[in-house]
């Protein structure tokens, strides 16, 4: 099987096609001019062309279902070469805007919450990802690859910057180098041009690893799933926990380079009569003491054979509620997607089972 174009570097890419302006241009055509074909690189000498085109192919991977939701959130399942799948949202975070006479106010904002691996290790008890297990890593191309597809389905203008999400399946930090290697793809401004600033990691939290891609200096954004304030509890819904307890996750964020005007978000998974009382926003509040963050709260959505319930309405607000009172930054996530199998892992598992 050829490899995919996606998978390189500007600067692997130079030196597989000297001179050096090739590597820019082939850029330039992959991901701003999004061609189908690499004999569409108009201003690439005809041999090259072809040789490309014999020993490369473009996309590594196709979108083989998609479901979209009345809140014109998109998602997508992708096959991958070896036949597998994995799932991307397109989420759109805000509509175009006209003013009285016409003109455009501001272009709509879009994020794509991506895959890093298909399956995961962490073996999570409330997420649908970790019951098929782990089967592999994605590389730097598949990664890059869900965005591409997905801003070309769209026809989402080249220039039309994106957000990303690595919120998909899959544990990033388990995926380190292919994930290192695509945020950097993605933000090479010949390509996608996606700003580190506007990619956030969200992890398990591996607390070696968010140490490790703290020291890579990529300038990436941090969010921490972090579901529960004591250990007792978040070993039974992370069983990683026991490796990498909350003291030393709350140690690596500290220590993580954090841009000056961001924070650090807390995503926690409310779950029915769990850790849905207050005393658990109480704990939450001196947990986060001293760190930048902001916390999400996150509906837990139920799937067939889970015994996990979603939280009332009403307890969401009361937690949110406790945290805003006390000066801690706390968002909702609106049940984006909801009437599309929501989190991420539920489309696979349809589609497997249908
Ligand atoms: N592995 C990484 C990123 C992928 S999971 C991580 O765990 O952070 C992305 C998010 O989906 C996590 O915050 C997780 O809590 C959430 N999620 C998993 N199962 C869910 C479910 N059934 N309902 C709502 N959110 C879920
Ligand atoms: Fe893996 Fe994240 Fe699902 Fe946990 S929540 S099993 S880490 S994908």
């Amino acid at each position: 099987m050829n490899p995919s174009i996606l998978d390189y570097t500007q600067e692997e890419l130079e030196k597989l096609f000297p001179p050096k302006f090739r590597a820019k241009q082939i850029y330039n055509w992959v991901y701003q001019h999004h061609i189908d074909d690499f004999i569409q690189m108009e201003n690439l000498p005809k041999k090259l062309r072809s040789e490309i085109a014999e020993n490369y192919r473009l996309s590594p991977l196709t979108i083989v279902r998609k479901e979209q939701s009345s809140d014109g959130s998109i998602k997508y399942l992708f096959q991958l070469e070896d036949g597998h799948t994995v799932e991307s949202v397109l989420l759109k975070m805000k509509d175009e805007e006209y003013d009285e006479s016409g003109e455009l106010l501001h272009h709509a904002k879009y994020t794509v919450c991506v895959s890093s691996q298909v399956g995961c290790k962490v073996g999570c008890t409330f997420c649908l990802t970790a019951k098929g297990g782990f089967v592999r890593n994605l590389t730097a191309g598949e990664i890059v690859g869900q965005v591409l597809e997905i801003k070309k389905e769209n026809n989402i203008a080249s220039n039309r910057r994106v957000n990303i999400v690595y919120m998909g399946m899959g544990e990033p930090l388990d995926n380190l180098d292919n994930l290192a290697k695509a945020i950097k793809i993605f933000s090479n401004e010949n390509g996608l041009s996606i700003s580190p600033k506007r990619q956030t990691v969200s992890t398990s939290g591996i607390s070696t690893k968010i140490k490790k891609l703290g020291q890579m200096e990529l300038g990436v954004q941090l969010a921490i799933s972090l579901h529960a304030v004591d250990d007792e509890l978040r070993e039974k819904l992370i069983p990683m926990n026991r490796a990498y307890n909350i003291a030393s996750i709350i140690e690596a964020v500290k220590e993580f380079p954090v841009n000056t005007r961001k924070r650090v978000m807390f995503e926690y998974l409310v779950i029915k009569d769990v850790n849905d009382d207050v005393n658990s926003a109480k704990r939450l509040i001196k947990l986060l003491e001293g760190i930048k963050a902001k916390v999400n709260l996150i509906y837990f959505n139920p799937y067939p054979g889970t015994s996990y319930e979603r939280p009332t309405e009403q307890s969401m607000r009361r937690f949110q509620e406790y945290l805003l009172q006390r000066g801690v930054l706390c968002t909702i996530r609106e049940s984006k997607g909801i009437d599309i199998s929501a989190a991420c892992g539920q489309l696979r598992e349809q589609e497997m089972t249908t």
